[in-house]
């Protein structure tokens, strides 16, 4: 418990730092105050924060509070939000507005109470009692969820997994900062503890997270693949080098027959052919390989792929180089022996497959 809220402390002190500016937030020990709190939460409901923004600056200019927004015809309020879809949201924050206005514009402040007004769920209602009102309230949503699965390692599938999570979720709550604590875990969730490519070494969460050291980041939440489909293991290689401001990669076509047929892709073992599995003595290249963490995984039609990403940096662009110092040691491997054409290409004009795509992303902080 004292590892968690050491964790939880560094968290804090990150989000500090390097929390998002949004027009509805207040860092502790300011607190947004709940009209606002309110505005935006119904608001990003279903929409992204990026497309929330002008929609709140726009409904906080015209109805300042919640009286204001309460006296607003609806036919006003909807015109206003349209753009944002989902129109049964406006409908219910008006009504909302309106309930909240009958009982002299003081909004609750618990869970509970809040959850009675129309249009709001566990998850805003917690959102609102926390941010506005500094509550141990439980708020969890996709980010959070990712988060608490890795940090305590929990393999119990998704959507099971979500009944489980509240307990996880309070052990983390501090005991002051509550407004701010799950604001961090949201913007830990969208710039380091990501879906495809946890930075865990940049992580404030790394002394205590489970997944960290046992690294099965990669597959958690667990979303439960279909049994039926097998694994297959392999890896990815990836040459960068940099002139100028934009890196350059070493890539080639794949034959037009096959697993990701004709598409660019980097070098790579175990996953497409028969003779699956980690190798570790197969390398594409002679080069300084560093091994990036976690493993990425990727389903395919017929099977899953754990793939082990290695990235490595080069001073020179002479591509014979590349093709003298090209390994083909797997022996029994005869696709592999035939010398691919190798091309360095630009960040901006990679049209990669998605595997590929999800192994360049996890190199980001290499
Ligand atoms: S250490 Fe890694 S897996 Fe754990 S919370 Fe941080 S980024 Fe996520």
């Amino acid at each position: 418990m004292a590892e968690i809220q050491s964790d939880i402390n560094t968290l804090l002190a990150w989000y500090k730092k390097a929390g998002r500016i949004l027009p509805w937030r207040s860092y502790w020990p300011d607190l947004t105050p709940a009209y606002p709190v309110f505005l935006s939460e119904f608001m990003l409901q279903q929409t992204g924060v990026s497309t929330v923004i002008p929609y709140f600056r726009n409904f906080l200019e015209r109805w300042p509070t919640i009286n204001d927004l309460a006296d607003a015809s609806i036919d006003d309020v909807t015109a206003a939000w349209a753009g944002l879809g989902y129109y049964a949201r406006a409908r219910n924050m008006h009504k909302s507005a309106q309930i909240i206005s009958n009982a002299g514009g003081i909004f609750p402040q618990t869970v509970a109470e809040l959850s009675k007004l129309p249009g709001i769920g566990p998850y805003t209602a917690g959102a609102i009692a926390a941010f506005a009102f500094d509550k141990p309230s439980i708020v969890i949503d996709g980010n959070i969820e990712r988060i608490i699965a890795r940090y305590f390692s929990l393999k119990t599938p998704l959507p099971a997994l979500k009944s489980t999570l509240p307990p996880y979720y309070q052990k983390m709550i501090p005991k002051r900062n509550r407004s701010d604590f799950p604001q961090a875990l949201m913007d830990l969730g969208n710039e380091i503890c990501t879906t495809i490519s946890p930075a865990c070494t940049h992580c404030p969460l790394s002394q205590g997270c489970l997944s960290a050291k046992t690294e099965n980041q990669a597959l958690l939440p667990n979303r439960l693949v279909k049994q039926t489909k097998p694994t297959r293991k392999g890896q990815i290689f990836i040459l960068r080098h940099k002139t100028g401001d934009a890196p350059e990669y070493l890539v080639y076509r794949r034959p037009a027959k096959g697993l990701l047929g004709g598409l660019i892709a980097f070098p790579s073992q175990g996953w497409d052919d028969k003779r699956q599995g980690f190798d570790p003595n197969w390398r594409p290249f002679k080069a300084d390989w560093v091994e990036v963490k976690p493993v990425i995984r990727h389903v395919f039609t017929h099977f899953k792929a754990e793939i082990k990403v290695f990235v490595s940096q080069v001073e020179t662009t002479n591509s014979k180089n590349w093709d003298d110092a090209f390994q083909p040691n797997n022996e029994t491997n005869n696709e592999q022996q035939d010398m691919p054409e190798f091309e360095w290409i630009s960040e901006a004009d990679l049209h990669l497959p998605k595997l590929m795509e999800k192994a360049l992303q996890a190199t980001t902080h290499y």
